[in-house]
């Protein structure tokens, strides 16, 4: 069989959906790989690499059940070259193919990767589109050209009136744009979590393939009992579960955080749709039927769509438009390397613990958790925004850079000096306490500022603000903090700049 054309398929571009596949045709090479250029770039979570691994073999079966040609390269294959170049020209060689083509990654690193060689290469290399964004790279970068501040919230609702989402005509539904305010509610119990329904797969023969290869990895692997979707049928029914079972009581409880339950009621879809087996519109769209079929109320739907049609394209806008500066930023030029709790867990401080435990167990951690507690913490003690970002796109199930790097350094350490956050997202035990269950099981006490056993966040808090009083005192979005540092006296101020040294010089067994 004369091969033409080899077609590459990412790890991240499991979307067979996609044009390429609505024809079969034999001059067509799809080329899958599992490469230790993409196992080893930074330390992935075990889940991680299995999850991609497993839905790539399946996805690799499902096209050659359909016809078409495919060859795939294991991370154990002798002839595999690990590095996503030389395999290719090495299969160009040996099927004498006269074009590679392959989708536009959503990463720097392998966009110009694949340019520089594409650049260089004896036959065209030719990039087409994913087809799985409601954006392009550029379309927020383009909508802020002519403004002052990027805003999400612009953009958001230029999304909706774009792709007439929750709209009637120019309006949208309901007389508002956003219900954030009724999406703040602590979660006591009620009503209960969703049965986890997705189901279980055993992945222990490709566990030891990738032991075997010597690839190295963090956390519990769950390889007896992966529960990330394998495959789009799978995905499509995470949705239906979560339409039915979690979207009604999504908004009330986007925020809230729980020691008795993991998953509360989000949808643990961005695994399948960072891999593209769903795509956003499709999301969406099962989002607003339920809404218009009465199945959910406008608030859930409302906050649901916002994450996806306005938070994640929005993101992607971000990271297009100020990479590769972006991950160099550090506008406090905070360089503590983190704490070896990180990778353990094993810390006195009740949210930390559960947030970070949990996401070693689980390859995930929800918004809140990842903000508010592990990036609020971060932010306060001044850990080094880099080490930070690495060990959020290791540990987490969904982390791809395009969407987790803007995340981390903009949105949860500011780095960025306010281009994406309005404001730095940081927090005494209060926000923490009144959205969780974590205070009452902690060592540490919640309304305590000062002594061995006051909460850290509290001192390192006040600390935050008055030892970055240059940088952030103008900020309109925290006049509040500074107005409350101006009535403590200079005594009070100094106590909490000791307690801060005393927490940053313990910080190893906090
Ligand atoms: P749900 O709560 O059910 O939300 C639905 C969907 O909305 C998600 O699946 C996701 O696709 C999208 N979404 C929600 N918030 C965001 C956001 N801020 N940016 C982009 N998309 C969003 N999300 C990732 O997909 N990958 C990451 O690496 C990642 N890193 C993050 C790092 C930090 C520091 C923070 C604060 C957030 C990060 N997020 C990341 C966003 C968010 O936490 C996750 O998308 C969400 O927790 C995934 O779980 P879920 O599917 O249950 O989401
Ligand atoms: Fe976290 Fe402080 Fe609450 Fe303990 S008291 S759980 S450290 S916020």
């Amino acid at each position: 069989m004369t091969t033409t054309t080899i077609r590459l398929i990412l790890g991240d571009q499991l979307n067979l959906q996609h044009s390429w596949f609505s024809d079969v045709a034999d001059d067509k090479l799809y080329v899958f790989m599992e490469v230790r250029q993409e196992t080893d770039y930074v330390l992935h979570h075990a889940q991680k690499i299995i999850a991609i691994f497993a839905a790539m073999r399946e996805m690799a079966r499902q096209l050659s059940a359909q016809g078409h040609r495919v060859h795939y390269l294991r991370i154990d294959d002798p002839a595999n070259l690990h590095s996503i170049p030389a395999n290719i020209d090495l299969l160009v060689a040996q099927e004498k193919a006269q074009r590679v083509e392959y989708q536009m990654p959503d990463e720097w690193r392998l966009d110009e990767q694949l340019y520089h060689h594409s650049r260089q290469a004896a036959i065209p290399w030719v990039m087409v589109d994913s087809e799985h964004f409601l954006t392009t790279r550029h379309q927020a970068a383009d909508i802020f050209a002519a403004r002052k501040q990027w805003l999400m919230e612009h953009f958001y609702r230029q999304m909706r009136v774009q792709h007439q989402v929750l709209m009637e005509g120019s309006k949208p539904v309901g007389g508002q744009w956003n219900y954030d305010h009724d999406n703040r509610k602590a979660w006591r119990g009620t009503p209960a979590e969703p049965v986890d329904r997705r189901p279980l797969h055993d992945h222990s023969a490709l566990w030891q393939e990738i032991v075997a290869a010597g690839v190295q990895s963090f956390g519990e692997p769950h390889e007896k009992q992966s529960r990330w979707a394998l495959n789009r049928e799978e995905a499509l029914e995470q949705l239906t579960i979560f339409i039915d079972f979690g979207l009604p009581h999504f908004g009330d409880f986007q925020d809230a955080m729980s020691t008795k339950a993991w998953r509360l009621f989000h949808s643990l879809l961005s695994f399948a749709l960072n891999v593209k087996m769903l795509s956003p519109r499709e999301v969406i769209q099962r989002a607003e039927e339920a809404y218009h079929t009465g199945r959910v109320p406008l608030a859930a739907a409302e906050g649901f769509i916002r994450q996806i049609l306005g938070w994640r394209e929005y993101i992607r806008g971000v990271y297009w438009a100020h990479m590769p500066a972006y991950a160099e930023k550090n506008f406090f030029d905070h360089q503590r390397p983190l704490p070896a709790w990180f990778w353990t867990g094993k810390t006195k401080m009740n949210c930390l613990s559960h947030a970070i435990g949990q996401s070693l167990e689980q390859a995930h951690a929800h918004h809140i958790q990842r903000l508010m507690v592990i990036g609020n913490f971060s932010l306060l003690a001044g850990l080094d925004p880099h080490a930070v970002h690495q060990w959020y796109l290791g540990v987490y199930i969904d982390a791809f850079e395009w969407v987790e790097l803007p995340n981390t350094m903009g949105m949860s350490q500011f780095a960025d000096g306010g281009l994406l956050a309005t404001k730095p997202y940081v927090s005494s035990a209060a926000y923490i306490d009144k959205m969780s269950d974590y205070c009452k099981g902690c060592h540490y006490d919640k309304k305590s500022r000062l002594g061995d056993d006051a909460c850290p966040f509290n001192a390192l808090y006040w600390d935050f603000f008055d030892r970055n009083r240059q940088k952030l005192a103008n900020n309109p979005r925290i006049g509040m903090a500074y107005r409350q540092l101006e009535k403590m006296d200079d005594k009070a101020i100094a106590d909490f700049q000791q307690q801060a040294q005393k927490i940053i010089d313990r910080i190893e067994t906090l």
